[in-house]
């Protein structure tokens, strides 16, 4: 066991012994998914994830993910040269109509419903039961003078080159760069809008379809330059065969 370590000895033993246990299972073992009353009654997609994890067997968290934030951030260049880095600008809670943060906080107030029911309560958890008004939940959530923001991406980053046809499009339905000729982006960043849930597997879905649509396209121009090569070659068969008829009635005539 580490020096250190807040992992039990009981764990250690058992994931050495046959990889059981605490520490042969992901951090993140919950996953609830929950509508709110923000999301529009025709709309059937949940708006918040809540992941419930026990990061070391001793202690339990529970995060809450904003599923479709409306707000936008961007990604500009910092200058003309390739190699310095671009400005990332992440614009949590800038929506002005305040949906992302109205969401959330809603979907942590449901977090602590479920943290308050008998079980979890007797468990020890500590809830937010402090952060009584909005006021406070926004300074939690943002952060202020006294206080750190305590939120983030959750790591999903997407739509930074997102798919479309409209002006702001950077690639088209094909997943080719527009205005660019053989060249494609096939990962996160072509999502026009981020799925409801981790991104993972949807980028594994995109990148075998953008594979597909690679060997697609290529299969259909070597078809279309085969096609165009035996079309010459019988162009040709047919100008020999009538020079050779037009020659030899030429030798018959002298
Ligand atoms: C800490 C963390 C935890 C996450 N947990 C989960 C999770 O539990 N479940 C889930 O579904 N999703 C999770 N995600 C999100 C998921 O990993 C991403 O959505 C996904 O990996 C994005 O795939 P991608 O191909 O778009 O980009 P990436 O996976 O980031 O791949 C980009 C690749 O490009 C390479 N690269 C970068 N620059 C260059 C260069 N100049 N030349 C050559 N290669 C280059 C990088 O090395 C990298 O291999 C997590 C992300 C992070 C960061």
């Amino acid at each position: 066991m580490p020096p250190g370590s807040i992992i039990n000895q009981a764990a250690w033993d058992l994931f050495n012994y046959n990889r059981t246990g605490i520490l042969a299972s992901s951090s993140s073992r919950t996953n609830v998914f929950i509508r709110t009353k923000f999301q529009p009654v025709n709309d059937s997609r949940p708006d918040i994830q809540v992941i419930i994890g026990t990061p070391n067997g001793t202690s339990l968290w529970a995060l809450a993910y904003l599923l479709q934030p409306n707000s936008r951030g961007r990604v500009i260049l910092a200058s003309r040269d390739p190699t310095d880095a671009p400005i990332v600008q992440m614009n949590y809670f800038s929506d002005p109509a305040s949906h992302d943060v109205n969401t959330l906080m809603e979907g942590i107030r449901r977090v602590n419903q479920i943290f308050s029911t008998a079980p979890m309560h007797n468990s020890g958890f500590h809830s937010f039961s402090n952060l009584s008004d909005d006021i406070e939940f926004k300074n939690y959530l943002y952060g202020n003078k006294s206080s750190t923001a305590n939120s983030n991406s959750g790591d999903h980053f997407t739509g930074t080159c997102k798919m479309g046809i409209d002006s702001m499009a950077v690639v088209d339905p094909r997943l080719r760069v527009r205005g660019i000729v053989g060249l494609r982006v096939i990962d996160a960043s072509i999502m026009p809008f981020i799925t409801s849930g981790n991104t993972q597997a949807p980028v594994y879905m995109i990148g075998e379809k953008g594979a597909q649509m690679i060997l697609d396209d290529n299969n259909s121009t070597g078809t279309s330059a085969a096609s165009s090569l035996h079309r010459s070659y019988n162009f040709s068969i047919v100008i020999i065969f009538y020079l050779v008829f037009y020659i030899s009635t030429l030798i018959k005539q002298h």
